[in-house]
């Protein structure tokens, strides 16, 4: 199976399919799948654009719209993750998942999915100690503290991914792996990226829970992006019966290595549609109860709490979500446009995060219902709409959240009283170093390219109309805000 791997999209869609048209000419071979890892921008209008954390003056539609509005049809099977550059409303709506775009699917929070006999799984966002333990509390508008923390990975997509079992064979993550560096020519690297030292040094590069899971897992391959740079390692099993070959890519730019085409075997027999996974979905249904939309610290089940904390799967509760699904696994392709696609020249109003009204997503409810699990942004809707009226909508989320055997493990945590243990937990999860909280700050960040071309500031459009002008911008310094820490 062929699969192309792209770095950070950045909105560029257009450019990348071309691209991959191009190698499919000179080849002579058609590419089965683009996978994204990150970064994707799937704007649909200015109000995207304003949920997505950029300064205004470098907001820029890009060209994801045209593949929504129907203007163009992706002429590839294309699935993502989110990274810290998104349209975090509209990816929001489909936490578990969803088609964004005809033949464009986001993957969600976390993921696995089935194409041709391979096993894909991925998380999306960044990794920041500060909202790892938080639940997803984040409701559109958003201010400038939930535009960022939207995309914080969070323990409970961790801890779902962690109760898969079997081989995966591809796994995605926006942030590179922490300490995947010292698995590949470091050195090397350094001398590309010379700012990276400090955090390699600290060991700081990088999600230590991803790297949990990926030395939990060992998946055949793993892809991400963020550090716009290309990187390659492999890391050995213990038993050294199944070795990891981790790859980085840079962002789409001209002459960067921001795509790979890879030949993977796969099943010949097996569909080529793209499927659910039946253990993860059995995950969902089992750990529903953990879901959360509050603002405190919440842990996640372990050996010394009550009740269960295992959540494998067995056969018979595969079985029983396989037949909630009528036995067919296939990824129903029920995109619907639910909003205005971007008209080039329409007036530009930069409102800050003005009055876009979140709503719940048709893909996420019915994915829901049939699974009988809680619609995440359903969820935050109820506490907007006045069933709570506290600041983190804890009442709300204590009366909605079907917590079972496990309430004690999160319903009476509260911020104030668990800020110390939330300390100890992160130290004790990230080595000695203790929090990690600003990790990509300084040579986690990918606002190197200003380092390398700063002078390309000057090129960047003005506030007043989003830059339809593709290769001419230098795009760069977007990623260098230095307001957001995030990069
Ligand atoms: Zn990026
Ligand atoms: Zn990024």
């Amino acid at each position: 199976m062929r699969i192309a791997v792209e770095g950070c999209a950045h909105g560029e869609l257009e450019i990348i399919y071309n691209a991959l048209e191009e190698i499919e000419k000179n080849e002579g071979k058609k590419i089965d799948l683009l996978i994204c890892c990150g970064d994707f921008q799937s704007t649909r209008n200015l109000d995207d654009l304003n949920s997505m954390a950029v300064p205004d003056k470098f907001k820029d539609m890009c060209t994801f719209y045209k593949y929504y509005s129907g203007e163009k049809i992706a002429p590839i099977l294309t699935i993502f993750i989110g990274g810290n550059h998104e349209a975090s409303s509209y990816l929001q709506e489909l936490s578990y998942g969803g088609w964004v775009a005809p033949k464009i699917y986001y993957l969600g929070q976390a993921n696995v999915v089935n194409i041709g006999g391979l096993r894909i799984a991925g998380i999306s966002g960044i990794y920041k100690a500060k909202h790892y333990l938080r639940g997803h509390f984040e409701l559109p508008p958003y201010n400038d503290s939930t535009l960022r923390s939207v995309y914080h990975i969070r323990n409970l997509e961790i801890f779902r991914l962690r109760q898969l079992t079997g081989n995966i064979d591809i796994f995605l993550s926006h942030d590179w792996p922490n300490g995947v560096t010292k698995f590949g020519d470091e050195q090397a690297l350094l001398r590309r990226k010379k700012h990276f030292k400090d955090d390699i040094a600290a060991d700081q590069l990088g999600s230590p829970p991803s790297m949990d899971l990926l030395t939990q897992h060992h998946p055949k391959y793993w892809f991400s992006a963020h550090l716009h740079c290309k990187f390659a390692a492999i890391i050995p099993n213990e038993d050294n019966s199944r070795s990891t070959k981790f790859l980085a890519l840079d962002k789409c730019l001209a002459k960067r290595p921001f795509l790979q085409v890879l030949d993977i075997p796969h099943d010949e027999n097996a569909s080529m549609d793209l499927s659910y996974d039946l253990e993860w979905l059995a995950i969902l249904y089992l750990t529903n109860h953990l879901l959360s939309v509050k603002n405190s610290i919440q842990y996640m089940p372990g050996p010394k709490c009550r009740g269960r904390w295992n959540f494998s799967p067995s056969e018979s509760e595969k079985e029983s979500v396989l037949k909630r699904f009528s036995g067919c696994l296939k990824i129903t392709e029920n995109f619907e446009r639910t909003v205005e696609a971007y008209v080039p020249g329409s007036p530009v109003k930069y409102a800050k995060r003005s009055n876009e009204k979140f709503k719940t997503n048709k893909q996420t409810t019915d994915f829901c219902n049939k699974l009988e699990i809680d619609d995440p942004p359903g969820l935050l809707l109820i506490m907007q709409g006045g069933e709570s009226k506290t600041e983190n909508g804890e009442e709300f989320s204590q009366s909605f959240n079907s917590i079972g055997d496990e309430q004690d493990i999160s319903a009476s945590l509260d911020d104030d009283l668990t800020y110390e243990s939330d300390l100890t937990f992160e130290a004790s999860l990230n080595d000695d170093s203790g929090l990690r909280d600003e990790g990509e700050e300084s040579g986690g960040r990918d606002c190197d390219e200003l380092r390398d071309e700063g002078e390309g500031v000057s090129e960047v459009q003005s506030p007043i109309e989003p830059n339809l002008k593709k290769f001419k911008r230098r795009n760069l310094a977007i990623y260098a805000d230095t307001t957001d820490i995030d990069l």
